[in-house]
């Protein structure tokens, strides 16, 4: 087991796959908060692909998808290395709760600061200790809590790099969206590592389907970057590509139900959501507000007024998903 406060990958044995804790801050009774990671280096030099789970504490999918992966992987092919970051938000997994344990959202607040508040440090020494020492990163959540996702990728499809590692993960569908600032991905790409986010459908769970469907499309990623020999595995002719997307929210309140399912082409106009009282009759309906495909959607039935409705990607074209 390795121990250390700074991923110095020359520091890792060559050919093996290694497990090991990095030191971020210490918690209020001096104990310290480490998140576990793996490492795998090849025998010969190459790039290093970065995979991180849970930087949103209840989104679990993407801790299987790193140990699938690595239990899958023969360090001795390998040219370059992989590190997957098991859990970014220790604290987070630990609760249950998609925030850091100061209640602040880390996957907005980045890249924090050295200085700053408990998330803001923990957010910084995390990205500047590990995450910054990737030359690709591929960052894995879930829906929130009350949510579900299709399995999405977002990614800057101006970039040609970013739009192969999208597109070799044969989804259900690729939002066009350049990373964010204030992201760990946006944080990552102003760094020139070249990211793109998986967004692997439900909170709180393990689903091994899409799982494996993960496992396969960063399988290809290392294949296509030449970091393993082996043959890209995209059954996809062609995929869905949304040019951008935004949620639809409720200006009342009530009990909510949501009609349309996952994937679900939307008519501007057509109803998308009831309100009921908690008498049972209904209050509102609501409509969808452009034409578009359903990429998320509540599933929460108690909602205050300007609680979310669903996700809509907007001008959702098939594009080849050449490669
Ligand atoms: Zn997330």
């Amino acid at each position: 087991m390795m121990y250390c406060k700074n991923l110095d990958l020359e520091s890792w044995p060559k050919g093996e796959i290694s497990q090991g804790w990095v030191h971020i801050v210490n918690d209020g009774i001096a104990s310290p908060i480490q998140v576990p990671i793996l490492v795998a280096r090849g025998l010969e030099d190459g790039p290093t692909l970065g995979l991180t789970a849970a930087v949103h504490g209840n989104e679990l999918n993407g801790i299987l998808v790193i140990q699938k992966l690595f239990s899958a992987l023969n360090p001795k092919q390998l040219k370059g290395n992989i590190v997957g970051v098991l859990v970014m938000n220790v604290p987070g997994v630990l609760q249950g709760t998609r925030a850091f344990n100061d209640k602040v959202d880390l996957n907005r607040i980045a890249p924090g600061h050295p200085k700053g508040t408990m998330s803001d440090v923990y957010i910084h020494r995390l990205l500047e200790r590990v995450v910054y020492k990737f030359d690709y990163l591929i960052d894995l959540h879930t829906a929130s809590f009350g949510r579900r996702n299709s399995y999405y990728i977002r990614a800057d499809m101006s970039d040609s790099i970013t739009s192969r590692m999208a597109k070799l993960q044969a989804p259900d569908l690729i939002l066009n969206n350049p990373p964010s600032g204030s992201s760990v991905r946006g944080c990552a790409a102003a760094q020139g590592i070249k990211s793109i986010t998986i967004e692997l459908r439900d909170p709180n769970l393990f689903q091994y389907s899409v799982i494996d469907d993960a496992v396969t499309g960063i399988q290809n990623v290392c294949y296509d970057l030449g970091l393993l020999a082996g043959e890209v595995n995209c059954q996809l002719e062609e995929v869905t590509l949304c040019s951008d997307s935004f949620w639809c929210y409720t200006d009342e309140g009530g009990i909510l139900e949501v009609q349309p399912q996952i994937l679900d082409l939307l008519d501007e106009g057509q109803r998308i959501a009831t309100v009921r009282s908690i008498f049972g009759q209904i209050t509102k309906e609501f409509y969808a507000p452009a034409t578009g495909i359903v990429i998320g959607k509540s599933v929460s039935p108690i909602n205050q007024t300007g609680s979310r409705i669903l996700h809509l990607g907007l001008e959702p074209s098939l594009i080849p998903c050449d490669l």
